[in-house]
């Protein structure tokens, strides 16, 4: 079985299992307690700590240790709605996950503008400095690169005109770290990031919040962990384990092996566009994250059809996003990049990883062809 749905979430990696198997045996206690096991728990948190501090740029203090992405973007939206006035808008690009779009509904309602992004699936930066003109949201949120279409979005850009603006900008940099270096994302007021995209264990974030006193209003109550803005134990072992997978991604990073696997993606796309002439390729003018192909294949509402069938000839895709898998509304991404729902029905998404081989590529290629044949020719079953 080929896997090809690594935006979803991706294999943990040996040294990341290794690290976590390690602090398990050799670090038993509560990073609160006063006692050695404490204090050996409590240093080992600052260490990891102190390493995504210096691979984003920004002070170790700065990071909170989250359940994940999910719970670090609730709690920004919480924290405005507990400090914004009443009458504060917040803008946020009309592409971000559910867990930013339905928390910052739930919170602002009628108060949330949706910024607009392109066709190409980019936020329009024009709209975005002539309304900055007229008017000052309270919060400025979007996403470092989309979770659907790979689409990376101009955050520095948009982190300068909000510094321009004085208006706070908050990034969920899920899908970029791991795969993108994180140097920069510490200029950001706001970070949120999940360990599980990038070979790290399941269960385990964190959210980068500004340098000063009342940053964050917490969401989980009844503790004084992490300065007493996030209660609950820390998961030392989950946290170390993150880290360790992190220092694997950026050194590949580091040492451009990202360009590589963006060639090899590349080249796909291109076998693609050649055997399935009709198949669209999703923000392909823009600049996309080096792992992402987000299709329309051109055979109307069968890409349930194409993913069941795909997962029998041994490839594992995706309709879209994780989670909105299932589910039959055509995604939201789509919609604002202006497709239609007769469109947006037909995306297929191949998200590939640090593991995914040029031959795992090609042999993909391939078996779209195969695929596509046995639909077109209303086949029972697709060839294994
Ligand atoms: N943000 C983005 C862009 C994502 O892709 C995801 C997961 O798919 C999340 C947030 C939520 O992450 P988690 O499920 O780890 O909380």
């Amino acid at each position: 079985m080929i896997y090809f749905d690594y935006n979803s979430t991706s294999p943990v990696m040996r040294e990341a299992r290794e690290a976590w198997l390690e602090t398990t045996e050799k670090i038993s206690g509560n990073p609160s307690s006063m006692h050695e096991f404490g204090a050996r728990a409590a240093a080992a948190l600052l260490t990891a700590r102190e390493k995504l501090a210096g691979f984003m740029g920004c002070k170790p203090e700065d990071i909170i240790w989250t359940s994940g992405a999910t719970e670090a973007n609730n709690t920004v939206m919480h924290h405005f709605s507990r400090t914004l006035d009443a009458k504060s808008e917040v803008w946020i690009s009309p592409i971000e996950h559910p867990c930013v779009m339905e928390s910052a509904q739930y919170y602002f309602g009628k108060r949330l503008r949706l910024i607009p992004v392109t066709q190409d699936g980019v936020i329009d930066l024009d709209w975005l400095t002539m309304e900055l003109s007229d008017r000052r949201p309270g919060l400025i949120g979007v996403m470092a690169a989309n979770n659907e279409t790979g689409v990376i979005q101009p955050w520095r850009e948009i982190l300068s005109i909000c510094r321009s603006y004085d208006v706070p900008f908050f990034t969920d940099a899920v899908q970029w770290i791991g795969k993108m270096p994180s140097k920069g994302l510490g200029d950001c007021d706001f970070v949120s990031g999940a360990a599980h995209k990038f070979g790290g264990p399941r269960g385990i974030g964190f959210l980068k919040i500004p340098h000063k006193k009342g940053a964050i209003t917490p969401l989980l109550l009844g503790g004084k962990q992490e300065r007493g803005v996030r209660a609950g134990t820390e998961n030392v072992a989950t946290i170390v384990s993150m880290l360790a997978a992190l220092e694997i991604r950026e050194k590949q990073i580091s040492h451009n092996q990202h360009t590589l696997r963006g060639v090899w993606r590349d080249n796909f796309e291109r076998e693609l566009s050649r055997s399935l002439p009709e198949a669209i390729i999703v923000g392909a003018k823009s600049p996309r994250l080096w792992n992402t192909v987000s299709t329309l294949m051109p055979e109307g509402d069968k890409r349930h059809l194409w993913v069941v069938r795909l997962d029998k000839a041994g490839f594992a895709a995706s309709t879209g996003s994780a989670c909105t898998t299932g589910k039959e509304e055509p995604s939201h991404v789509l919609a604002a990049m202006g497709y239609k729902p007769a469109q947006a029905i037909r995306a297929v998404r191949f998200s590939a990883g640090w593991e995914t081989t040029e031959a795992d590529w090609d042999a993909l290629a391939k078996v779209i062809v195969k695929v596509h044949n046995d639909l077109h020719h209303g086949h029972a079953h697709a060839t294994a």
